[in-house]
Formats: structure tokens, C-alpha cells, sequence
């Protein structure tokens, strides 16, 4: 810690690990503020907080110290991160977005963890990544910017700083749910483009813009919900028309199909998983899809998929999603070690995946794969529900209509 040297006491800092540049700096200014403290010989030593007039360790002092702090994020701007109107861990990620805290390739290369031509941001590849280059001034982000903008007929310069893009997030709309929708949505786009940024990185997936869109419209039906506002709108009619976002106060004696249907999901048990699937038809387009959702005991979603699939009976399309999810649980390690439940609306479907053998023959190979799967490679089993257990796997299914490719996100 320190000795004297005749009457001048001098510091002696040890260090666990080799200081890096930036470390070194650190040390440096940390030395110019201890050059002017010695301890006092004639006193026992011990620990103060001085931020307290107790000298006593509080958190309430800690907070107004870095609320003080020229360095951090103004106090009044924290106030509406906890608004609940996203799920905590989402708040919690802007809070650190807020404060440049995130682990951005930027701040990893200047700190030596990654080599400087590994810091450039994963969807330009022009710039390094920052928290305000990642969420505003790239391309693929102002674009997604601009496209939530522009549904609401708005055109912006989007300022310099996140903290100042949060700061300024306000709508003038009198409507009081449209302007906590309007507040969702700096969070959900922000989460939005951390989430696809991650995907890219560490999955090697990506979503188009459209699909990040459809994402981004997704979130904000599914967290609406949360909030217990009447919302008469389904996720698809969100989907195609987003505007009704904005003419919520015209329809609100409407009842609230969502939260009605939702109320009958029913969570599985802790450590397992549920998949949620369905199928649409399209008769006049002669167009099947199949959608499903992936949620644990908590009601997360974990994972999504929506898409488009050749036309087929209805029972046969219900095979077919359950088919799909099969793949994608095994695709993914992290998952198919899980307990999984496959949930369908489809009695027979079940049956047949249930069944040890039989069921229509052209289905004999999506059938014999979901029960080799069931029996041998997951600990799983496929159950039935009624449909109003499975309006979110409906949506899905309903928006795989009018795409052209498969979709799916890991939440
Ligand atoms: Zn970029």
C-alpha cells in the first residue's frame, strides 16, 4: 500500500494482473489524486465512505454520487427507463445501453479482449461499433428508424447521442396508449437491433429488414398485452395495418380478444419447455403455412417461426409444423436438452405423432421422423389443446401466408 520515507509517505500499488494502456491511464490520474494524501501517523486506520455523513456504505449514497456525476446519465432521464412497459431485462439492457456500458466490439477492442480489426460493426463493417453508432448513425439501423417513422408519417434527423434519441422519444398525440406504445417502441427497436446484432455475431443468422420489422410489430402486440390496456387489435391486424396502433381510441368499447384468448395458455412445468404450433390455409389463394412459438415456465418467448409451406390438407399441415419444431429443437443443443412439450390444436395430428405406426401414407415420413425423435433423441411428448391456448402459434401461422421465406427468431 505505501511506507514512509523519512517524513513523506509513499504510495506502492500492487495489481493482480498486467495493467493494459487504458489501465495504465487510470493508475496515472489515480496517483496524481493520492499524491496529495498521506496517512496520518498519529491516528488508527479505518475504512469511511465519505459520501455519507455516517460514514457508512449505503446505496442511497452511492446512487447520488453517480447521479452527481457529470459522467453518467442525468437522474430524470433514468425515471422513464422504469416505466414497466417492457419486460425488466429489457429496461435493464437500456439502462446500460444508456450508460455505454454494453460490451459493444468498440469498447472490447480498446480494452485488448478483441483485436482492433474484429471491432467494426457486424452489419456495415465500415465503423467501429459503438452503442451510438450501432443503434442510430449505421445504415441498417437508421433504417429501421426511419421505417418506424414513416408509418406515422414522420421524417427526423435522428440527433448524435442514444441518451439524446431516449431524452427526446416523446409523441404529441393526446391518445394516452399510443403515447405508452410510442415510449415501447425507442425500447422494443433498441432491443431489436441488440438482438439481431447478436444473432449475426454469434449464430451466424440473419433477419432482412422486413423481418425485423414484422419483429419489431410482434414485441409490441405481445408487450402491450402486459400492460392490461384494453387493445382490441390482433398481432396480424397489427402486422398489416399498423396504423390501427394509432386509432386505438376510436375502437377501445371493442372487446379485448387477445388478453381473452391468452388467459387459457398454460405455462409448463419449471425446467421444461413448450412448443406452441398451428397451421393457416388459405383456400382462395390455395396457400398453407405453419407458425409456432417456443415459451418457458415463465411465458418468455424463446423462440418464433413463421412460414410459408407447399398447399396440403389441414391435418397434414399440422404434422408439418410439428414436424418443424421438431427440427428446429434439435437444431439447437442449448434447447433439445430441455424437457419439451409440442403442443397442437390438431387432435388428430397428435394421434398420429402418438400412434406407433399408421397414419396417412403420405405423411409416413414426417410421422416416423417425430416419433423416432420423441422416443430416442428428446425428452419430449406432443399433446393437445383446444385453439384458444394457441392464438400467438395462430398469428404466426396466419403471417406465414404472405411470406416468401421462412422466419424465425431466437428471442
Ligand atoms: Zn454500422
Amino acid at each position: 500500500m505505501g511506507f514512509w520515507d523519512g517524513s513523506r509517505w509513499l504510495w506502492s500499488l500492487e495489481w493482480k494482473r498486467v495493467l493494459r494502456p487504458h489501465d495504465l491511464a487510470e493508475q496515472g490520474r489515480l496517483l496524481s489524486l493520492l499524491d496529495s494524501v498521506a496517512p496520518d501517523p498519529q491516528c488508527t486506520n479505518k475504512f469511511i465512505w465519505a459520501p455519507d455523513k455516517n460514514d457508512k456504505f449505503s446505496v442511497k449514497s452511492l446512487t447520488g454520487l453517480l447521479d452527481s456525476s457529470s459522467a453518467v446519465v442525468p437522474s430524470e432521464i433514468f425515471k422513464n427507463i422504469w416505466k414497466g412497459l417492457v419486460p425488466h431485462r429489457v429496461e435493464i439492457f437500456i439502462w446500460f445501453a444508456l450508460l455505454g456500458k454494453l460490451n459493444t466490439r468498440g469498447k472490447l477492442s480498446r480494452l485488448s479482449i478483441i483485436p482492433p480489426y474484429e471491432a467494426s460493426c457486424v452489419f456495415c463493417r465500415d465503423h467501429i461499433e459503438f452503442e451510438d453508432h450501432l443503434f442510430i448513425h449505421c445504415d441498417f439501423a437508421r433504417g429501421v428508424w426511419n421505417w418506424w417513422l414513416s408509418i406515422w408519417g414522420l421524417r427526423w434527423v435522428l440527433p448524435i447521442s442514444l441518451k439524446d434519441l431516449f431524452s427526446q422519444w416523446h409523441c404529441v398525440s393526446s391518445d394516452y396508449l399510443f403515447k405508452k406504445i410510442w415510449r415501447a417502441s425507442f425500447f422494443i427497436i433498441v432491443w431489436a437491433l441488440w438482438k439481431e446484432r447478436n444473432a449475426r455475431i454469434f449464430r451466424n443468422l440473419s433477419c432482412s429488414p422486413q423481418q425485423i420489422h414484422d419483429l419489431i410489430l410482434l414485441r409490441l402486440c405481445w408487450w402491450i398485452r402486459g400492460w392490461k390496456d384494453p387493445f382490441p387489435y390482433s398481432c396480424n391486424e397489427v402486422l398489416q395495418k399498423p396504423l390501427c396502433l394509432k386509432g386505438i381510441s376510436l375502437a377501445r368499447t371493442k372487446p379485448p380478444t387477445i388478453n381473452a384468448l391468452n388467459v387459457s395458455w398454460s405455462p409448463p412445468s419449471h425446467l421444461s419447455l413448450k412448443w406452441n404450433t398451428d397451421a393457416s390455409y388459405d383456400p382462395l389463394c390455395n396457400l398453407s403455412a405453419i407458425g409456432g412459438v417456443l415459451r418457458n415456465n415463465m411465458g418468455n418467448f424463446i423462440c418464433l417461426f413463421s412460414s410459408p409451406i407447399p398447399p396440403l390438407e389441414i391435418n397434414s399441415v399440422e404434422v408439418y409444423a410439428i414436424y418443424r419444431v421438431i427440427k428446429i429443437t434439435l437444431s439447437s443443443p442449448e434447447i433439445s436438452s430441455h424437457h419439451i412439450i409440442f403442443e397442437s390444436d390438431s387432435a388428430n395430428a397428435v394421434r398420429w405423432c402418438n400412434d406407433k405406426a399408421g397414419g396417412p401414407w403420405n405423411l409416413n415420413f414426417m410421422l416416423n421422423f417425430i416419433r423416432h425423435a420423441i422416443s430416442s433423441q428428446l425428452n419430449a411428448q406432443v399433446i393437445h389443446k383446444g385453439r384458444s391456448s394457441n392464438a400467438v402459434a395462430d398469428s404466426l401461422a396466419k403471417q406465414g401466408l404472405r411470406r416468401e421465406n421462412e422466419f424465425i427468431a431466437w428471442l
